[in-house]
């Protein structure tokens, strides 16, 4: 199977349609009569045309096809209760909320703004739980009073929940975050479950945290929380989590926590150029499930429910953003730069991480190569470039880039570097294509800009 997608091209059909994150493309891709692409049954130049660009597209059945990947997958191999939780944060949107409500997943907020989107995609809050290092008072309130659970991170969060949570009230749900100490094979900035993060408890804390919570009339410890990083290939690091969060599960329910949740993280990687080479969700699941399982007999320990929270893996296979190019630059013996419409402001990723994509000509897939260019954004940093030493057929201005994977860690990380508006968002399906995020406008970049009353004299 490995041998068959390393060679794979965006536009092949032949790809794993169990697993999305296998492939470049989502799972719908195909070409016309013509050998134009087209995803979710739509033409990706007439959505360009129709919607203008940049737009991120997003095609429905890849996102539902994950979903049920990781939820039957769990179901198959876990033989206690399960449920995976969307790591909102890959892409926090109504479209994408309702769409992990309606396939029965819960969902991981970071923020009040992730909070409200999820609460109005149709998500319950019984479903969700708020992460992050450095909740503030606003951000605690709207996740006790909506009961999602609550990730404690620290002893600021305790300290805040033992005042916000009122006298006589109904306890706090918490699940409590630590480091596990693995280290894993990922860029160092989205590595997270080595010792030297500022996530979660220390390990050596553990019990300590533990001993403090018993007894505490506002606070109800129910699950236990590990992430040891993000887009990851090997299988080892989430093999060993288990056995160190079966050793804290045992340790918080023998001081009378009635911890019921387990819940393991995401991380699992994609394919993002064909060399790439993830585990299929399946064989991911399989892992962290017979290896709770396992854990949990050795221990002696009634199996907890089992939950996990993939965020990239889940939708980042689904998404292609289309670009228009603009101008070109040849430095005779140097190298040609093709420019377009977009960039570090829609897609962060390659000037933070110098991560790599996969891309082609939305009408002219089949092209053979003509020149190797760097693909590059509009904005005002040299490091702005989208693809480097890309093999490309020679282009016209007004052609169309399509480039793949780009459904995770994109529109949620995206700014307004230089004033550029954010692109518009598509969802696509069965031929039909319907706008879930507008196109902002320069106008609506100026509606918080204050010019207070003195700046205003003309000289
Ligand atoms: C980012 C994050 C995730 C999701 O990670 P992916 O690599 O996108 O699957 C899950 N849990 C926590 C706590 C995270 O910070």
């Amino acid at each position: 199977m490995t041998q068959a997608f390393a060679s794979q091209k965006p536009y092949e059909t032949e790809r794993d349609t169990a697993s999305p994150n296998r492939n470049l493309a989502p799972v719908t891709t195909c070409l016309d009569e013509r050998d134009r692409l087209m995803v979710g049954g739509c033409l990706l130049s007439d959505l360009a045309q129709r919607y203008g660009t940049p737009l991120y597209v997003l095609d429905e059945d890849t996102v539902r096809g994950t979903c049920r990947a990781y939820r039957d997958a769990l179901k198959q191999h876990y033989p206690g209760p399960s449920l995976p939780i969307y790591a909102s944060k890959a892409n926090s949107s109504l479209l994408v909320s309702s769409i992990a409500a309606s396939e029965g997943l819960g969902l991981d907020a970071v923020s009040a703004g992730e909070l409200l989107t999820a609460f109005q995609g149709g998500m319950p809050g019984e479903r969700m739980v708020l992460h992050g290092n450095n909740k503030n008072d606003e951000e605690l309130l709207l996740a006790y009073n909506n009961d999602v659970t609550i990730v404690v991170d620290n002893q600021h969060d305790l300290e805040r929940l033992a005042e916000l949570v009122p006298a006589g009230g109904a306890p706090a749900r918490l699940m409590l975050r630590f480091t596990p100490g693995i280290e894993c094979h990922t860029h160092e900035y989205i590595q997270t479950g080595h010792l030297d993060s500022k996530f979660g408890f220390d390990p050596d804390l553990l019990e300590s945290v533990l001993r403090q919570l018993v007894g505490k009339p506002w606070a109800k410890l129910t699950g236990l929380h590990a992430h040891i990083g993000s887009q990851i290939f090997e299988l080892e690091p989430h093999r060993d989590l288990a056995a160190v969060m079966a050793d804290a599960l045992k340790l918080a329910r023998s001081l009378g926590h009635p911890v019921e949740d387990l819940n393991v993280g995401g991380g699992l990687g994609i394919r993002y150029v064909a060399s790439d080479d993830p585990p299929t969700i399946e064989q991911w699941v399989k892992v962290v499930a017979d290896a709770v399982t396992a854990a949990c007999r050795d221990r002696q320990l009634e199996l907890p429910r089992l939950l996990c929270e993939p965020g990239r893996s889940l939708v980042a296979t689904a998404g292609v953003t289309l670009y228009a190019v603009g101008s070109r630059k040849t430095i005779p013996g140097v190298r040609t730069y093709v420019a377009i419409d977009g960039g570090m402001s829609d897609n962060p990723r390659p000037i933070t991480y110098q991560s790599l994509y996969t891309c082609c000509l939305a009408d002219r897939p089949l092209a053979p190569a003509e020149e190797t260019v760097n693909l590059v954004g509009k904005h005002c940093e040299s490091g702005d470039v989208l693809l480097k030493d890309l093999p490309l057929p020679t282009t016209q201005s007004g052609d169309i880039v399509a480039v793949f994977a780009t459904g995770a860690y994109n529109a949620s990380m995206s700014s307004n570097y230089n004033r550029i508006p954010r692109p518009a968002a598509v969802v696509v399906q069965s031929g039909s294509s319907e706008l879930f995020q507008k196109r902002e406008q320069p106008d609506d970049l100026l509606r918080y800009d204050v010019l207070p009353e003195r700046f205003r004299a003309l000289p």
